[in-house]
């Protein structure tokens, strides 16, 4: 059912009286920092929530516009000390707006792509497994098996999107060399349907859970890998499988101690980039920087905002699909500052944060190398 309202009033009002209109949070916002006005500001979508509910306000497009333009980073609630979550005020307040008829309309096509091929895109599910096309040697229908130890979730965007397609070839290459029983779900994989909580209509997100969480227990496998971190914080938070659920730097590290890969010499100074869903979301600030230092020869050199503090790449929220150029600002800021650190790569663990980056790179000619962490393992795998 979609929020109303009453509902909100129940989710949001002990959050949203808290503010203490302090102003902490400014500078810790990507969207206030580069919109510098209050609506765009986490204090200013408290006070409109707080307007709203206590009926001194009512919805508008400029509300839609105020609320559908947050990233949903968090980064917010790492710097009030109420510890307001505006992040989950802000998700409410856009299921609120839907059942307002108030939202971006491009969403519709999100759902229409979801309903009619259970991915994100306008490509038929059946493709989900062509990332296998770019490795070599391997039979039709690598991966897809009964019964297995353990099932890859690749998610759409690293399945659908070329640039991201490296993550599931060097993944696959990872888990196979250490003898890991593996299996995808290739066509049968569905959206997790984090995308659909971004755009405020969760409600919509059961038939994809209930397929998912049957797909994989018809595998039997008792453990989940995730390279993406927002697919990865939908299965803990909101599918809860009797299965032990793994990101991919969490493997890795593991995979790394046991000597079941090894690592040759890499030389090259790499900064680490926090994904929003993977670090402060999820508490996995740890295993990716123990992976990349555990590279013989790789220096190790800190953002200057990092693990709670991290700034988004810019592709949180939903904001790509509805403020491209808004998105793409928030990126040069995190471009910015990659640079400042003198590092050769950025590394990151998450598709998103991969093509966020490296897209604005590209877009605005700097010369930046963008990796995923598992790019970089099995580069040092294979020496
Ligand atoms: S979640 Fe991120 S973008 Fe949204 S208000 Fe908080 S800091 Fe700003
Ligand atoms: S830091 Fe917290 S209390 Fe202070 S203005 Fe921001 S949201 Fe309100």
């Amino acid at each position: 059912m979609p929020v109303n309202i009453v509902q909100l009033r129940k989710l949001c009002y002990d959050q949203v009286v808290r503010c203490n209109r302090c102003g902490f949070c400014l500078p810790n916002c990507p969207i206030y920092k580069v919109r510098m006005t209050e609506s765009a500001s986490p204090r200013g979508r408290n006070a409109i929530t707080r307007a709203v509910i206590e009926g001194r306000l009512d919805w508008s497009p400029e509300i839609e516009k105020s609320i559908f333009t947050c990233l949903g980073c968090g980064a917010c609630t790492a710097a009030c000390f109420p510890g307001l979550k505006t992040k989950d005020v802000v998700f409410s307040d856009r299921e609120c707006l839907v059942d307002q008829g108030l939202y971006p309309r491009i969403a519709d096509r999100l759902v229409k792509n979801l309903e009619e091929h259970h991915n994100i895109t306008d490509e038929e599910n059946e493709e989900r497994g062509e990332w296998r096309e770019l490795l070599k040697d391997i039979p039709d229908h690598a991966f897809e098996k009964d019964r297995a130890e353990a099932v890859y979730f690749v998610g759409c965007v690293a399945s659908f999107f070329p640039m991201a397609q490296k993550i599931p070839v060097n993944m696959a290459k990872i888990m196979g060399k250490s003898g890991m029983d593996f299996a995808i779900l290739a066509g049968e994989e569905w959206c997790c349907g984090y995308p659909l909580i971004g755009a405020g209509m969760k409600d919509k997100m059961n038939a994809l859970i209930e397929h998912n969480l049957e797909k994989v227990k018809a595998t039997g496998a008792g453990r989940l890998i995730f390279t993406c971190p927002s697919c990865y914080h939908v299965w803990k938070t909101l599918y809860r499988p009797e299965a032990e659920l793994l990101s991919s730097s969490e493997l890795l590290i593991r995979l790394i101690t046991e000597n079941r890969i090894r690592l040759k010499e890499i030389r090259a100074t790499v900064t680490y980039h926090d994904p929003c869903d993977l670090g402060r979301v999820s508490g996995v600030y740890e295993p990716p920087r123990q992976v990349l230092k555990a590279i013989p020869g790789l220096r190790f050199v800190e953002l200057p905002s990092n693990r709670q503090l991290a700034t988004c790449c810019g592709g949180g929220g939903n904001l790509e699909m509805v403020d491209p150029e808004l998105s793409g600002k928030v990126a040069d800021m995190k471009i910015e500052e990659i640079l400042q650190t003198g590092a050769d790569m950025v590394v990151s663990s998450c598709q998103q944060c991969l093509r966020t980056i490296a897209t604005r790179a590209r877009r605005r000619n700097v010369n930046l190398v963008v990796k995923d962490l598992t790019d970089l393992v099995a580069e040092a795998m294979e020496g």
